[in-house]
């Protein structure tokens, strides 16, 4: 079957993609190895966080404002939540320089890139963060950085809302179907999964923790995975404390090293839903087919001693879930989105390494006009193969 446009990979990237090139009347096919949206790749775990001003960049800022409008313009069609606005408090020492995403300043550069592009915000002293949030027990060096419009993504609604409204635009979805190859021609590309081959124009790779079965090397080695783990503790006995509404969300980077960071969202779910915090950790690389996904004891037990113990007040160690989820991290957790040097045909989107979901409804109309007129209106020169 022959199509203008065929996407490998339907989560946060390809599902954005998909529903965009579909409401431009484009034939579109997207297909994915499992049905999403799922919890075996890097979209699930009920939220994400969203921000206006971005610590990784400036270059970020325009995808991630775009984003909030393309999110409240499906929620609006599609009768769905998406975007839950909170409030988001960004803490960290003082003497500043800690790293997070590859950025050394990322506190720094948040507060440049607001007052760059007019991001309304605060700073807090450590005793104005102390008093309008107790649920924080601060060592007294903190700064505090807050933005009224920050708030978090439900990541499942998103990939299920956009893959809803492509198929009302007349994409064709392929669920449960596994692409084994893609040879390109001098006019086309053809895709053979395991249960047939279709042929496009161009294709779209936004296999996230797959993306080197698309790619050869030496650009495969710019991407490496890593296992994360959500977990959700209980605040049912303090959860006034926790509710929406009464807790931001919050990136913490309480010393200079990449895991010296934490960062959690409101408890959602009611009082016994519990309040879900991670942290990031690039210890040893993984692979996507095989990670292990069960979460031990110990695990438990170390985040909760580094993380929350003595940092957040009144929470028990008492974990009710876990959830694991991949990063793939690019050098200095840069996004990639280009097309492959050796073939314009192919256009590969990794825009992962941590904080790809906020941006991911304007990367999906970038892919789209990089698929259909060869460039995009926001500048994503900044995430090109050239740049590493
Ligand atoms: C723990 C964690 C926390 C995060 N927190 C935040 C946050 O707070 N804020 C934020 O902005 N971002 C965050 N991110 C990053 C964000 O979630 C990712 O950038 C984003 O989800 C990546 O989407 P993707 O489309 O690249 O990958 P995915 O959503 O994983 O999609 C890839 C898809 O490709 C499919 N696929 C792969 N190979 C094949 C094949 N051969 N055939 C068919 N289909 C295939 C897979 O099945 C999968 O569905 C976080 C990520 C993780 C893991």
């Amino acid at each position: 079957m022959n199509f203008d446009i065929i996407i490998i990979g339907l989560g946060a990237m390809g599902s954005a993609a998909t529903y965009q090139l579909a409401k431009t009347g484009v034939e579109v096919l997207g297909i994915d190895q499992f049905s999403p949206p799922h919890n075996l790749g890097s979209t699930h775990g009920e939220t994400r966080v969203t921000r206006k001003a971005i610590g990784e960049g400036a270059e970020y800022v325009p995808l991630t404002l775009r984003s909030y409008e393309i999110f409240r313009e499906i929620e609006a069609e599609m009768d769905t939540d998406l975007l839950t606005i909170t409030g988001g408090l960004i803490m960290s020492k003082s003497s500043g320089n800690a790293n997070l995403h590859g950025n050394n300043g990322f506190i720094e550069t948040t507060v440049s890139t607001a007052k760059k592009f007019g991001i309304k915000h605060q700073f807090l002293s450590s005793d104005e963060i102390a008093k309008q949030f107790p649920q924080f027990n601060l060592d007294g060096d903190e700064i505090g950085y807050f933005e009224d419009k920050m708030g978090f993504l439900r990541p499942e609604n998103c990939v299920a809302a956009q893959l809803e409204l492509a198929e009302k635009y007349g994409a064709a979805i392929k669920r449960n179907e596994k692409v084994l190859e893609i040879k390109s021609e001098s006019d086309f590309v053809e895709v053979k999964t395991n249960q047939g081959t279709y042929k496009a124009e161009k294709i779209i790779v936004s296999a996230g923790a797959w993306i080197k079965d698309f790619i050869n090397e030496p650009l495969q080695n710019l991407f490496k995975v890593y296992r994360q783990v959500f977990y959700w503790f209980d605040v049912a006995d303090n959860f006034e404390n926790f509710k929406l509404g009464n807790f931001p969300i919050f990136i913490w980077e309480f010393g200079r090293w990449e895991n010296d960071f934490v960062y959690g969202f409101p408890a959602i779910d009611g009082q016994f839903g519990g309040f879900k915090v991670a942290t990031e950790t690039y210890l040893e690389t993984t692979d996507p087919d095989k990670v292990n996904r069960q979460i031990s004891q110990k695990e438990i037990d170390e985040i909760y001693g580094k993380y929350i113990e003595n940092r957040i007040n009144n929470v028990p160690n008492k974990c009710l879930k876990t959830a694991t989820c991949l990063y793939t991290v690019t050098p200095n957790a840069r996004f990639v989105i280009d097309k492959l040097p050796e073939n314009e045909r192919i256009i590969v989107a990794s825009p992962c390494s941590g904080h790809g979901f906020k941006h991911s409804a304007a990367i999906g109309e970038v892919l789209a006009e990089l698929a259909t007129e060869g460039k995009s209106r926001i500048d994503i020169s900044a995430f090109s193969f050239a740049k590493f």
